[in-house]
């Protein structure tokens, strides 16, 4: 099967290594926004991960005219109702640091007994025509009562996960790529990308070709 060019609709750092350890091994050659020039910034105003998944990774399609995989994911606290959820990246406001969205959690939580909390995660991957696959998943923990470990990012240093009796941070990107929302997500995609490059291949337009004046058309001569 020939390689087949993805591109990652993300500038995480930290989303671009999970990803591509996850389907290291498969006929893919993995691109990200930072590879192209300035490309127009999408909207992320949709309701749910699914559709601003489905956004990111349509619009991205669409603009460089090849198959682009999104995540859209957040943390869910359930004694805040579900919040930050879908806005977990503007939580502490726009331009705030991982750190101040992490402090802005604790002292949310500061004395609530209730720490349940999810990381959800779903997967959009489009071709500039439209059509989309999409994968999801979801991982239990509790907010911590303090921020520990260096590792990942985002909210990583708050989500405590009790059978490792660690944070997000305090793991190593292979575990956490093992057990994570979006490592979940990955590996059911991982599972079926054989079929999924299949998909893509039967999805993306025939380039045209075009001749020369008094030239036989590609292929004919
Ligand atoms: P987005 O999916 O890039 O929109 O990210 C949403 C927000 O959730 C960001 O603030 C991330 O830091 C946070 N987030 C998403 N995934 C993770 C994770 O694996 N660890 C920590 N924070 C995360």
């Amino acid at each position: 099967m020939p390689y087949q060019t993805i591109v990652l609709a993300t500038r995480n750092a930290g989303k671009v290594a999970e990803i591509r350890d996850l389907l290291a091994g498969f006929p893919v050659i993995i691109k990200n926004l930072n590879d192209f020039g300035p490309i127009p910034e999408v909207v992320e105003d949709g309701a749910t991960f699914d559709e601003n998944a489905y956004k990111k990774a349509s619009h991205t399609a669409r603009i460089l005219g090849l198959p682009a995989l999104a995540d859209d994911s957040g943390l869910l606290v359930e004694a805040l109702g579900g919040r930050p959820g879908v806005l977990s990246a503007r939580y502490a406001g726009a331009g705030a640091s991982d750190r101040q969205r992490c402090d802005k959690l604790l002292e949310e939580m500061h004395g609530r007994a209730n720490r349940n909390a999810a990381f959800e995660c779903v997967i959009s991957i489009a071709v500039p025509t439209g059509p989309a696959l999409t994968y999801e998943a979801q991982c239990q923990g509790l907010i911590a009562e303090s921020p520990s470990g260096e590792n990942g990012f985002g909210y990583d240093p708050v989500f405590f996960y009790p059978s490792l009796g660690k944070t997000f941070a305090q793991i190593s990107r292979e575990e956490k790529g093992r057990i994570s929302h979006r490592g979940r997500a990955l590996q059911e995609l991982r599972d079926e990308f054989d079929k999924v490059l299949k998909w893509i291949e039967n999805q993306m337009p025939i380039p045209e070709r075009f001749s020369c004046a008094g030239e036989s058309p590609a292929g004919q001569n």
